[in-house]
């Protein structure tokens, strides 16, 4: 606060001389005098002295020749924000004191009350408290991780920036920046790494912005930058590029090489909104584009985004509502056996049939549903009414059958998963052996070794297990073994370009060998034409499920099927 720490600054305001000389008297009657007085006698004189030089403390009295009362402490104010104010009253006014504190003074003397031990510490006192004020305004407006402006900070510069562009119609542009992948390097190297990166993130952008910039950390990994009063996008673009190039550069923390990269969304006021809140939910629009198309790269925010985001929201608004308004429905896939054509099993497929939007398919809901988690309600209620539907079936008189559910990651890692299946088989009556669960590939192999556990309750239960879509990851094969897996179902991909000798005719082949070798069976999904029926019929496939054979049928269509199917010889 003081260039040196051992004198304290003073400023004397004091337009009467024989009051200015007592109080510099009693500054004198200290021998070791820590105290440098400088004297002003009018407010103009005052704004002078502090313009020139730092004070630690002003010594004000409210009545000068060119300011009276609460006006003085105002001015005083309005030129020197930070220093603090003791006022000198005259009179013994208490109601004087009170207001001058209310306008911002720190502490009051009423002359002629106070000798040297009480105006010492009335200025020790006086500078002590700003000094704390100081420090909690730090940690009201700033991250004290980086040192950079928080979010509170961050509002109040774009405010400023806002108006400004106003009155001076220009631009200006809002970066909203974050870290590619930034939870790996928390969950890998842990959080301590994650600090240093995120100093060193907030340094290396400072770096590349003029000292009119503002940087802010408002989350995790979450930044942003304000460019205040642009020329231009080309003027964005430059300073998003070096950002993104200066962060690009990998990162030595001890023994650990970080390969960090960032992503960023950009809105423009007025253009983008021409509010704070306007501008961050679009740049954050930008932003989520950003990490679509592949991180590493900056996007500006365009209406076309907003429809995007939109639409997603309501998406995901009328998702929270669909399970209790009965919208969601399951259709059934059936699976027949490749030597004897008799149906095998039947794999349940979520639909989801929208007041307004119509019938919506899984893929365009089922990754929303993932994000929020709505999966959890979803999953439970698709697995419950699977379950209930196939007892149903069999207590119409057909024998029963086998029955898949898509189970998603998110509901295979939730702690009561298996509990949750056992209880569903429980109040539905439906043996477990006809239950099949299709995981992914991926849903198996984040967590192996804990997963294999998982996996191996399950069968416990009774339930049969599937890999689905497999070829799309990358399992490891010696996991494979360890698995207490029942079927493969070969990835459609597979399958769509069977020419002889091609990539995927040899990697179709080589799953099915393998699977054969660990005693799995293989299901192939996605069968459209004659000729891969012929391939896998070749390659000793087990089972099929295809458009050619059927396509997802209504429970209704499926009695129908199941009626043929108990006639048949
Ligand atoms: P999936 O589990 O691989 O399901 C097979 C998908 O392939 C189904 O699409 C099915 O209609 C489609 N399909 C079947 N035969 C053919 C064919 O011959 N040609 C073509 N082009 N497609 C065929 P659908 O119903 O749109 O489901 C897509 C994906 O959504 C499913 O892939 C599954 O991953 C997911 N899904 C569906 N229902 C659920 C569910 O209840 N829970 C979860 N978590 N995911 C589900
Ligand atoms: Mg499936
Ligand atoms: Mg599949």
């Amino acid at each position: 606060m003081n260039d040196n720490n051992d004198i304290i600054r003073i400023l004397l305001v004091e337009d009467n001389p024989a009051d200015a000389r007592l109080i510099k008297e009693y500054f004198g009657e200290l021998r070791e005098t820590p105290f440098l007085v400088s004297e002003a006698e009018c407010i103009a004189s005052a704004v002078d002295h502090v313009a020139e030089r730092h004070f630690d403390v002003i010594l004000l009295d409210l009545s000068l020749p060119d300011s009276q009362g609460m006006e003085t402490i105002h001015r005083m104010h309005v030129h020197a924000p930070g220093i603090p104010l003791v006022v000198l009253t005259g009179l013994d006014d208490d109601e004087l004191a009170l207001s001058a504190m209310r306008h911002g003074a720190q502490d009051y003397l009423v002359k002629g009350t106070f000798d040297i031990q009480l105006l010492v510490r009335a200025i020790r006192y006086t500078i002590e408290r700003r000094r704390s004020e100081a420090e909690i305004k730090k940690l009201a407006y700033y991250d004290i991780l980086t040192g950079l402006p928080n979010r509170v900070l961050f509002t109040d510069r774009l405010k400023q920036a806002i108006v400004m562009a106003e009155r001076d119609r220009r631009d200006t542009a809002l970066l909203f920046l974050d870290l590619d992948r930034f939870k790996n390097v928390n969950d890998s190297i842990g959080h301590a790494y994650g600090d240093r990166l995120l100093k060193i993130t907030a340094d290396r952008i400072q770096h590349c912005l003029r000292s009119s910039d503002t940087v802010a950390r408002i989350g995790g990994d979450e930044f942003v930058v304000i460019l205040p009063l642009i020329s231009g996008a080309d003027d964005v673009s430059k300073v998003a590029s070096k950002i993104l190039e200066s962060l690009n550069k990998p990162v030595r923390l001890e023994e650990h090489e970080i390969y960090s990269s960032a992503s960023i969304g950009i809105s423009v006021f007025p253009d983008d909104g021409s509010t704070v809140d306007d501008l961050l939910k679009n740049a954050d629009i930008a932003l989520y584009q950003a990490k679509e198309r592949g991180r590493n790269n900056f996007q500006f925010f365009s209406k076309e985004m907003n429809v995007q985001a939109l639409t997603r929201q309501l998406l995901e608004s009328s998702m929270r509502q669909a399970i209790a308004r009965n919208e969601f429905y399951l259709v059934y896939q059936p699976q027949f056996d490749i030597g004897n054509r008799a149906l095998v099993g039947l794999e349940a497929l979520i639909r989801w049939q929208h007041p307004q939007k119509g019938n919506i398919y899984p893929l365009h809901f089922i990754a929303i549903a993932e994000e929020t988690g709505m999966i959890i309600p979803i999953g439970e209620w698709v697995l419950r009414t699977a379950c209930h539907q196939a007892r149903s079936w069999h207590d119409e008189g057909y024998p029963f059958l086998r029955v898949a559910v898509n189970i998603s990651a998110r509901q295979f890692k939730q702690d009561n998963f298996v509990s949750l299946v056992k209880s569903i088989l429980d109040e539905s009556g439906l043996p477990p052996g006809y239950l099949e669960l299709e995981l992914t590939e991926s849903t198996i192999m984040e967590r192996a070794d804990k997963n294999v556990q998982t996996l191996l309750e399950l069968k416990k239960l009774g339930v049969t297990l599937a890999i689905d879509d497999f070829g799309t990851g990358y399992s490891s094969l010696s996991y494979l073994k360890h698995f207490p897996i029942d079927r493969l179902k070969i990835d459609r991909s597979f399958l769509r370009d069977l020419a002889l000798g091609s990539d995927d005719a040899a990697i179709a082949e080589a799953i099915i060998v393998m699977a054969h070798s660990l005693n799995l069976d293989v299901v192939a999904e996605g069968v459209e034409l004659e000729e891969q029926l012929d391939f896998l019929h070749s390659h000793k496939c087990d089972t099929l499920q295809g458009f050619l054979m059927s396509h997802p049928l209504s429970v209704n269509d499926v009695s129908v099927l199941l009626g043929r199917a108990a006639d048949s010889p």
